[in-house]
C-alpha cells in the first residue's frame, strides 16, 4: 500500500485569479507542472508539502499566492546567500521583502523589525535557528501573518542527507501559531522523509504534491575513470565560456586539480572546508557574479549555489548516495536550459567510501552502506540513467529512450561474446582462490608485468592474459557489471572478489549475461546534436554575449549576481527576437512589470545595436 505521504489530493487549480500577477510580476504567461496546484494549496489554507526537482520553480508557488492575501508571509530557509539571493530577486520584481539574520548589523535588524512589524515586508526570510529565538517568535505574535514556509525541508528528517537539528524546533510552530498555514518545499524526499516531514511539522490535513522527478534538460552520462585530465578538457572545451562545478572527493583532491587546470589555462578557483571563510566566500562570489566560470569543489560547496545558468557538473568521484548526486548534478540547469552532468568514477571509489564510513555499526550506518551500493549501481547499470534516477525515487518512466543519456544515445553497446568473456572473468578468480580484487584480477587477465603478480606466481596462471585484446580499463568495467548483476560479490574488508551462487553456475555454463561496453569514440569533433545536446531555437550568439555584458555590468552596480537581474532564459529570448521598442519586450519571458521599467530602457539601445 502507499504511504499516505505520497498520495497527492486533488486541489483545485489557481490559474484563473492568479494569471495576472503571474504576468505583472514573473512575466510569465503559464504555470509550469504542479505550480498552479501549489498556490492554490496555500491560497485555500490547507498545510502543503511540496516536492519538485531543482528548476521547477518552486519559490514561486509559495511568492506569488501571499500577493492575494493579507498579511506577510514567513520562510525559512537554511543559508544566508539562499534567502538574499531571493530577497533580490523579489525585490527587482516590485515585492516587498525583507531579511533577517545572524550577519547583518545592528542597526540593518532594528530597521528590518521595525518594518516586519509595520506590516511593509510581504515575504520575510528567516533561518531556522532565528526562528527558534524567543524574540523572534514575539515578534511574529506581533504581526499579522499570511503562512509560514519551510524551505529545504528536507533538513527536517534524520533520513534525509541534509538533517540540520534547528529544523527541528519548527515542529513547534503549529502550536505557537494554530491558524497559520505551514508549506513545506523539498526537491527530494524519499517516501519516508515525506512521512517524517509531515509528522515534524504537524501538518494537518496536508496535500502532498509530488511533481516528476526528471529532470529532461540534464545529459548524464557515466565514465569508467582512466585520464582524469583528458576526460574533463573534452567537457570543459565544450562550454568554453560557460559556468560549470567540479566535484571532487577530497580537498587535496581539490586543490590539486586546480593547480593542473590552471597549469593548462583553465580559470579555476577552489572551494572547500580548508579555506579560510574568507577565501571560500570570495571564491563563491567569484563563481556567482561570472568573475570565473570553473569552481572545483568537495560538496562543502553545496546549498547555497543558486546560479541558475551552469551548464555542466562533473564528478571525478562517485558520490556516497544517489540523493547526493541528484542534487550535486541537480544545480546544473537551474535555468531549464540543457546542461551535462558527468560522472568519471572507477570500482576503487567504493573502497574508498567505506574506508571513510568505517564498519557499520548502527541502523543509520547500514543505511547508509546500502546507499553507497545504490549509488554504485547507477554507475553499472545498463539501463536509461533518467530511468534509474527515477526510478529510485519510486516513481515510474514511460520513454523507452530518453535520448539524453549515454545508455540511450548509444555511447555502450553489447558485448557481443558476453558469456565467454564473463566465464574468463570467473574463471580467474577461482585460480587466484577468491583472494583478490578487481585491479589485480584484471590486471592479470590483460597479461600485465607487475611485482604482485609475480610475486603471487600469477603469471603461470593458465588464465595469465587470457583477455589480452582488450583493455584493463575495458576488463575492470566488466568485472565491475560482474559484481553489479550479482554474479560476485566484494568481499567487505579489502574488497577480493567472491562468487555468488549465481556466479558458480555461470562458471559451470549455466545462465546468460549481457555485458556492456563504451563505444569508441570518433575521432573528429563531435557536434552538440551527435553529443545529445538538443539544439536550441537560434539566437543571435553576439547579441547574447553583448547582453550578458551589460548583464554584468549591472549587477555589479546593484551588487547582486548577474542572474538575478535577468536569466540566461530570458537574455536568449531577447537575443532571438530582438525588440526594437519598449513595448516589444513586454511578451518576451521573464519580463515582468517592474523589470520592463526599470531594466528594459537600458537593455534596449544594445539590442538596436544588432539589427
Ligand atoms: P526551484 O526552486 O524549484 O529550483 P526556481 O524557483 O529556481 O526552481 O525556478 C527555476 C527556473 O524556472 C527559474 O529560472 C524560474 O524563473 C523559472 N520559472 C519559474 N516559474 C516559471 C513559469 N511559470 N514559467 C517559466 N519559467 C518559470
Amino acid at each position: 500500500m502507499p504511504s499516505p505521504a505520497t498520495e497527492s489530493k486533488a486541489i483545485p487549480n489557481a490559474a484563473s485569479s492568479t494569471m495576472p500577477m503571474l504576468k505583472q510580476y514573473w512575466g510569465y504567461e503559464s504555470f509550469l507542472p504542479l505550480q498552479d496546484q501549489a498556490v492554490a494549496a496555500i491560497l485555500h489554507r490547507q498545510d502543503s508539502l511540496v516536492i519538485l526537482p531543482t528548476g521547477s520553480g518552486k519559490s514561486l508557488c509559495y511568492q506569488l499566492p501571499v500577493l492575494m492575501m493579507p498579511g506577510t508571509a514567513i520562510v525559512v530557509s537554511p543559508l544566508v546567500s539562499l534567502m538574499k539571493d531571493q530577497v533580490d530577486t523579489l525585490n527587482g520584481m516590485g515585492i516587498p521583502a525583507g531579511i533577517l539574520n545572524s550577519a547583518m548589523a545592528e542597526r540593518e535588524r532594528k530597521d528590518a523589525i521595525q518594518k516586519m512589524r509595520a506590516g511593509e515586508y510581504k515575504l520575510f526570510y528567516v533561518a531556522p535557528e532565528g526562528l527558534a529565538k524567543e524574540s523572534f517568535i514575539e515578534l511574529l505574535h506581533q504581526c499579522k501573518l499570511a503562512y509560514f514556509v519551510i524551505d529545504e525541508a528536507h533538513c527536517i528528517s534524520q533520513w534525509g542527507h541534509d538533517f540540520r537539528s534547528a529544523y527541528r524546533e519548527l515542529g513547534k510552530l503549529r502550536e505557537l501559531f494554530p491558524g497559520v498555514g505551514i508549506h513545506a518545499f523539498t526537491a527530494t524526499a524519499t517516501p519516508p522523509v515525506r512521512d517524517d516531514i509531515i509528522q515534524a511539522l504537524h501538518l494537518q490535513d496536508c496535500a502532498p504534491l509530488v511533481g516528476h522527478f526528471d529532470r529532461p534538460n540534464l545529459l548524464y552520462r557515466v565514465q569508467y575513470r582512466t585520464n582524469l585530465m583528458k576526460q574533463l578538457g573534452e567537457v570543459l572545451d565544450r562550454y568554453p565560456d560557460e559556468g560549470g562545478i567540479i566535484y571532487c572527493i577530497s580537498r587535496k583532491d581539490v586543490d590539486e586539480l586546480t593547480t593542473s587546470l590552471k597549469a593548462k589555462g583553465y580559470q579555476a578557483l577552489p572551494y572547500h572546508a580548508g579555506l579560510s571563510a574568507d577565501a571560500r566566500q570570495r571564491h563563491q562570489d567569484a563563481f556567482m557574479n561570472e568573475g570565473v566560470n570553473i569552481i572545483v569543489a568537495t560538496i562543502a560547496f553545496g546549498m547555497g549555489i543558486d546560479r541558475s545558468n551552469i551548464r555542466y557538473v562533473i564528478h571525478t568521484g562517485m558520490p556516497k548516495a544517489i540523493e547526493n548526486y541528484q542534487q550535486e548534478a541537480g544545480r546544473a540547469g537551474r535555468d531549464r536550459l540543457n546542461a551535462e552532468c558527468v560522472l568519471l568514477y572507477s570500482g576503487v571509489d567504493v573502497v574508498k567510501w567505506r574506508s571513510i564510513m568505517g564498519e557499520p555499526k548502527t541502523d543509520y550506518d547500514r543505511l547508509a552502506l546500502s546507499k553507497l551500493f545504490e549509488m554504485s549501481d547507477y554507475c553499472q547499470q545498463s539501463i536509461c540513467r533518467h530511468r534509474f534516477l527515477v526510478e529510485y525515487f519510486g516513481q515510474g518512466f514511460e520513454k523507452a529512450n530518453c535520448q539524453h543519456c549515454d545508455y540511450c544515445l548509444g555511447e555502450y553497446e553489447a558485448l557481443e561474446d558476453s558469456i565467454t568473456v564473463a566465464r574468463k572473468i570467473l574463471s580467474c578468480i577461482a585460480r587466484v582462490n577468491e583472494r583478490f580484487g578487481g585491479h589485480h584480477v584484471s590486471q592479470v587477465l590483460h597479461g600485465a608485468s607487475t611485482e604482485k603478480i609475480r610475486q603471487f606466481g600469477h603469471d603461470q596462471l593458465s588464465t595469465y592474459g587470457l583477455l589480452k585484446e582488450y583493455s584493463q580499463r575495458d576488463i575492470q568495467l566488466w568485472i565491475d557489471q560482474l559484481v553489479y548483476l550479482n554474479f560476485l560479490v566484494r568481499e567487505p574488508q579489502y574488497g577480493s572478489l567472491q562468487f555468488t551462487t549465481l556466479g558458480k553456475q555461470l562458471l559451470k555454463g549455466e545462465g546468460e549475461i549481457s555485458l556492456a561496453k563504451p563505444v569508441k569514440p570518433q575521432k573528429e569533433k563531435k557536434k552538440a546534436k551527435q553529443l545529445g545536446i538538443a539544439e536550441e531555437t537560434p539566437f543571435d550568439p553576439n547579441l547574447f554575449e553583448a547582453l550578458r555584458k551589460l548583464r554584468r555590468s549591472i549587477a555589479q552596480e546593484k551588487k547582486v549576481p548577474p542572474y538575478i537581474i535577468f536569466s540566461d532564459v530570458t537574455l536568449k529570448e531577447i537575443a532571438r527576437h530582438k525588440p526594437t521598442s519598449l513595448a516589444d519586450f513586454e511578451g518576451i519571458k521573464g519580463i515582468g512589470e517592474n523589470k520592463l521599467k526599470e531594466l528594459c530602457p537600458l537593455f534596449l539601445p544594445v539590442v538596436l545595436e544588432f539589427p
